[in-house]
């Protein structure tokens, strides 16, 4: 079982961005693993914190997460065997959000604690990552309730096969960056009205990498990326909604001169159903009787979601009575139940009739029986709040 992010940052849910900063920081360095070299336990912890923190501390993907929970995110079918594997997890990251990757999104988190003089070149290089692709994806009635797997191509950058992504011809031909003399960083004096102070910024020559490339690859013209396409197998919960976005890690474009993917997000579109209309988790049907069969009662068939069912008409059915098919509507996409079908009931009334039907009915509407009195059936404004407003 996937811990609940909040949980693993010890927060509430209405922490506040500073609460969330605050709270990882001390995760991060509680697991650093420059306290606990070769302690498997604190590296997965350290990397818990920083999952929780990287959906926590974004907006758009905590509005998610309290929406739908865990079950918000895709994962790359071919990935890692089925959804489920979480919120980019790491393998959400792209099959593999080492730690590197950790500095590179938070490293500023850790202040002066670490990564100083005695932190790894490496994790003080900024790692490029390759923009995020958007794609629609239009789902069934059928497919949301079911779930699905879709296949679908995307056309991206892909990392350079020539080069393996790094731009350079070979691996000779770099030269170490002159500006930062391959620290990847550069460190400047400035004034500040308290005096002066040392700030360190990525090196704008080389952009955090140390060195030059002295000749470029033929094939990227020292890119790294090649335009090309991918088809992407991605699975899709049971549940989903409208406008909802799920994020398959690792499957958007590769970065220029290497580093890490950007995410494939997928943004849910659904085609409506002819007959069903979802509300929320329950799919209402309108259903009009035949007046006669309203009075004597019926046996008729509705439409389901794979295919059709058969119901009971009591006889006296009023219009605006509704009958519910339990389960038959749209499963929790976190796995709390299932909805229903609603039936809402009503009467058909024929707009024209024949001179037989007249006669008919003007038998009727002299009959005692069919004078309107009260009765005990709520109107159906009452009867549709009852069912959306509890
Ligand atoms: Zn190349
Ligand atoms: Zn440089």
């Amino acid at each position: 079982m996937k811990r609940d992010y909040y949980e693993v940052l010890g927060i509430e849910k209405s922490a506040t961005q500073d609460d969330i900063k605050k709270a990882y920081r001390k995760a991060a360095i509680q697991f650093h693993p420059d306290k606990n070299p070769g302690d498997k336990d604190a590296e997965e912890k350290f990397k818990e914190a920083a999952e929780a923190y990287d959906v926590l501390s974004n907006a758009e993907k905590k509005a998610r997460y309290d929406q739908f929970g865990h079950a918000a995110n895709a994962q790359s079918a071919s990935g890692g065997g089925g959804y489920g594997g979480g919120y980019g997890g790491f393998e959400g990251f792209g099959g593999g959000f080492t730690m590197d990757d950790i500095f590179d999104r938070f490293g500023d988190i850790f202040g002066g604690h670490f990564g100083g003089g005695g932190g790894s070149r490496a994790r003080r290089q900024r790692v490029n990552r390759g923009s995020d692709l958007r794609v629609k994806v239009r789902l069934t009635l059928a497919e949301v309730v079911n779930g699905a797997t879709k296949k679908l191509k995307i056309n991206k950058m892909n990392a350079c096969d020539a080069c393996g992504g790094s731009g350079a011809f070979d691996k000779d031909s770099y030269t170490t960056c002159s500006t930062c003399h391959g620290a990847g960083y550069v460190t400047q004096v400035v004034n500040t009205m308290f005096g002066q102070a040392q700030t360190q910024s990525v090196c704008p020559t080389c952009e955090g990498v140390g060195k030059i490339i002295t000749k470029k690859c033929e094939k990227c013209s020292g890119s790294g990326v090649t335009k090309g396409e991918e088809v992407v197998e991605v699975r899709i919960p049971a549940g989903v909604a409208q406008g909802m976005q799920l994020s398959v890690a690792g499957k958007g474009n590769a970065a220029y001169h290497g580093g890490v993917n950007g995410d494939l997000l997928v943004l849910i579109e659904e085609e409506p159903h002819k007959e069903l209309e979802r509300e929320g988790n329950d799919l209402i049907y309108n259903l009009k009787l035949n007046i006669a069969d309203a009075v004597m009662g019926a046996s008729v068939e509705v439409p389901t979601v794979d295919g059709r069912a058969k119901i009971k008409i009591d006889p006296g059915t009023q219009a605006g009575r509704v009958l519910r098919l339990r389960g038959k509507g749209v499963p929790d996409v976190n796995g709390y139940g299932t909805g229903d079908i609603l039936v809402v009931a009503d009467v058909f009334i024929p707009t024209h009739v024949s001179p037989a039907e007249k006669d008919a009915l003007k038998k009727l509407q002299t009959s005692e029986n069919f004078k309107p009195k009260p009765t005990k059936e709520r109107n159906l404004f009452e009867r549709m709040k009852s069912y959306f407003i509890s």
